[in-house]
C-alpha cells in the first residue's frame, strides 16, 4: 500500500499474543493490542474527515506528551490513517510552543493534560482544529474517545513519497528545523540498519530513549516493531531501572551520556550484561574511555554509529569485526559517503572535511524552507544529489569514518584549523578528567582562541599547568587551548549533546 505501517504490520509475529511492549510492573501490550490500540486512534483520527491541506499534503499530528505505550500507539494511528506524525520534546515550554505550532501548523495536536489550558487557546488562536489530551498513565481525551471506535481499520493507502512524519532536529547548532520524511524513506532506513545488525524476532530491546527523535523512534522503537522483537519499555531513562531490565534482554541502545551515567551503578557487571548480544550508542560522540570502561565492566565492545534526523542512519561500526572506539564505522550498505573540501570536491584518505550522504533515507527537505533546503543539498557531475551533513570528519584507506565535529563548531585560530573533537578526545585521555567540550571564542591576537571547558573526576581537580603540559606532548601548540574553566556539568540536551553554542555565549569574553 505504499504505508510504512503495512510494512511495520508485516513484520509482526505470527503469535500475536506474545509481548510487543512489556512494562517494568509486569504489564505487557501484545502485538495483538497493538494493532487493535492503534486501529481505534487511527479511526478516531479518520472520524475527524479533515480536508487536505492547502497545499494538498496530509494533515498534521503534532504531539507533545511524556513517553507512555499510548504515545507510540499515536505513531502507529497516524502513519495508518495517512497523517504526518510530528513528534515534540516534552521539555519545550508555552512560548517555544507557540513557534512550533506556528511553524508546522498542525490540525490535530495532541497535549499533556497540564499543558491543555495553554495549548488549547494558543492551537484555536492558530487554527488548530482539534486538541486532545494523554497523559504519562493514559489518562485524557485522547484514549477516551478512541474507545469508541472501531478496531478495525484499513490502512490508509499511499504513495511512497508521501510524508510520515516531520521531525524537528535537536537544535544543536541553531533554532530546529523541521525535516520531512516519508514513508519509503523511514522504511528504508530501519531494513538498513536491521540488516546490518541481525535484528530478529528473538531479540528483546530495552527501550529507555525518548520517542521525539530519530533515535528513539525511527533506529530503536521501529527496528523493532518492523522485526517483531519485544521492548522492554522504560518511560524514562533511569539508571537502576535499566539495569534492572538488562537481564534477559538481547539489545541495549543509548545516548553516551546514558553509558557513562550506567557505569556509575555499582551493580553494573558481566552478568547484568550475560544475555545481551549488541550495545549500541549515537547521537553524540562516545569516548574512548567510556568504550573501554564498558568493556572491562560488561565485556561488551559498544558499536558506535553516526546518523541525524535528515538522513537515518548513516555509518555503524560492524556486527561482526572490529568495533573500533572513537570512529563511527564505513557507510552503511546501500548509503553512500563521501567527505569533500569546501568546493564539494572528494578528498583523499585521511583528510578532513565536509560529510556529504546519498541514500534511499534522506529527507525530502526542510519544512517551509526552501532556501535552506536547496542549500543543503549538491548535484555532482554524475546527476547525484548529495546531502550535506553539517559535520566534519575523514575517510580511512577502509572507508571507516572518523567525525572531527560539527561545521559550526570549527575554530580558526591564527589561521589554523582546530577540530575540537580532536582536542576532547585528548583532554578525555587524561588523568583527573572526567569529560571536555573545546570551543572557540573570540581572541585579540589570535582571531578565535581555544578555550576548554573541563569536568573533573577527581577533587580537587587536576592542575591546569600540568594538564596543558601533558595535552603539548600530544598535540601542537596551535590546537591546546588557551585557558581551562572547569565546570560542575557540561550543558547537554535531551539527547546527550553539549550545547556548544550555550558554551560560546556563555565564555565569550574568556580573552577579551
Ligand atoms: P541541529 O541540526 O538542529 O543543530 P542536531 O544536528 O543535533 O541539531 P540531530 O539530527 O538530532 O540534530 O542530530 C544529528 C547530529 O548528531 C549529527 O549531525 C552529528 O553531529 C551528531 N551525531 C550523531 N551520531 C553521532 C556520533 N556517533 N558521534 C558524533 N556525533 C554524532
Ligand atoms: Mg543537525
Amino acid at each position: 500500500s505504499g504505508n510504512l505501517y503495512d510494512a511495520l504490520r508485516a513484520g509482526f509475529p505470527a503469535d500475536m499474543d506474545r509481548p510487543a511492549l512489556a512494562l517494568a510492573d509486569g504489564r505487557a501490550w501484545r502485538w495483538r493490542d497493538l494493532d487493535a490500540a492503534s486501529g481505534k486512534i487511527a479511526n478516531l483520527l479518520l472520524s475527524l474527515d479533515l480536508p487536505p491541506e492547502p497545499d494538498g499534503s496530509p494533515p498534521r499530528l503534532m504531539v507533545q506528551t511524556e513517553k507512555s505505550p499510548e504515545a507510540l500507539l499515536l505513531f502507529l494511528a497516524a502513519l495508518r490513517a495517512g497523517f504526518v506524525h510530528v513528534p515534540l520534546n516534552p521539555a519545550y515550554r508555552d512560548a517555544e510552543m507557540q513557534h512550533f505550532i506556528e511553524d508546522a501548523r498542525p490540525a490535530v495536536l495532541v497535549c499533556s493534560p497540564a499543558a491543555f489550558p495553554a495549548l488549547s487557546t494558543l492551537g484555536f488562536q492558530r487554527g488548530v482544529r482539534h486538541v486532545y489530551t494523554l497523559g504519562s498513565a493514559g489518562e485524557g481525551t485522547l484514549i477516551d474517545r478512541a474507545s469508541f471506535q472501531p478496531e478495525a481499520c484499513a490502512t490508509q493507502p499511499c504513495t511512497p513519497g508521501q510524508a510520515a512524519a516531520l521531525i524537528y532536529t535537536s537544535g544543536t547548532t541553531g533554532r530546529s528545523k523541521g525535516a520531512q520524511l516519508c514513508h519509503a524513506a523511514l522504511l528504508a532506513n530501519a531494513r538498513i540498519v536491521g540488516r546490518a545488525w541481525g535484528w530478529t524476532g528473538a531479540d528483546v530491546l530495552v527501550h529507555a530513549l525518548p520517542i521525539f527523535h530519530i533515535h528513539g523512534l525511527f533506529v530503536a522503537a521501529m527496528g523493532a516493531l518492523l522485526h517483531g522483537s519485544t521492548m522492554r519499555w522504560l518511560d524514562r531513562f533511569e539508571p537502576q531501572a535499566v539495569r534492572a531490565q538488562l537481564p534477559g534482554a538481547s539489545l541495549f541502545m543509548g545516548v553516551p551520556t546514558m553509558y557513562s551515567r550506567l557505569l556509575r551503578e555499582p551493580e553494573l557487571d558481566h552478568a547484568t550484561c550475560a544475555s545481551l548480544r549488541l550495545c549500541v550508542s549515537g547521537s553524540a560522540p562516545l569516548s574512548a574511555e567510556t568504550f573501554a570502561a564498558w568493556e572491562a565492566r560488561t565485556g561488551h565492545r559498544i558499536l558506535e554509529r553516526y546518523g541525524m534526523s535528515e538522513a537515518g542512519m548513516i555509518a555503524s561500526n560492524p556486527l561482526h569485526g572490529e568495533r573500533r572506539p572513537a570512529t563511527v564505522g564505513p557507510a552503511l550498505p546501500g548509503v553512500d559517503l563521501r567527505v569533500v573540501d569546501a568546493g564539494d570536491r572528494p578528498l583523499p584518505a585521511g583528510e578532513t572535511g565536509a560529510v556529504q550522504v546519498a541514500g534511499p533515507s534522506l529527507f525530502d527537505g526542510y519544512w517551509r524552507q526552501p532556501a535552506k533546503t536547496a542549500e543543503a543539498f549538491v548535484t555532482d557531475a554524475d546527476g547525484r544529489r548529495w546531502f550535506r551533513t553539517g559535520d566534519l570528519g575523514r575517510l580511512d584507506a577502509h572507508g571507516v569514518l572518523t567525525l572531527d565535529g560539527r561545521g559550526s563548531d570549527l575554530i580558526i585560530s591564527g589561521g589554523f584549523n582546530v577540530y575540537p573533537a580532536e582536542i576532547e578526545q585528548a583532554l578525555d585521555s587524561l588523568p583527573g578528567v572526567a569529560e571536555s567540550a573545546v570551543i572557540g571564542v573570540p581572541h585579540p591576537d589570535f582571531g578565535e582562541g581555544v578555550l576548554a571547558v573541563l569536568v573533573a573526576s577527581t577533587k580537587p581537580p587536576p592542575e591546569d599547568a600540568g594538564l596543558l603540559a601533558a595535552l603539548r606532548q600530544k598535540l601542537a601548540a596551535f590546537k591546546c587551548p588557551k585557558a581551562i574553566v572547569w565546570t560542575e556539568a557540561l550543558p547537554r540536551n535531551a539527547m546527550g549533546k553539549v550545547q556548544k553554542k550555550q558554551l560560546r555565549e556563555q565564555h565569550a569574553g574568556a580573552f577579551t
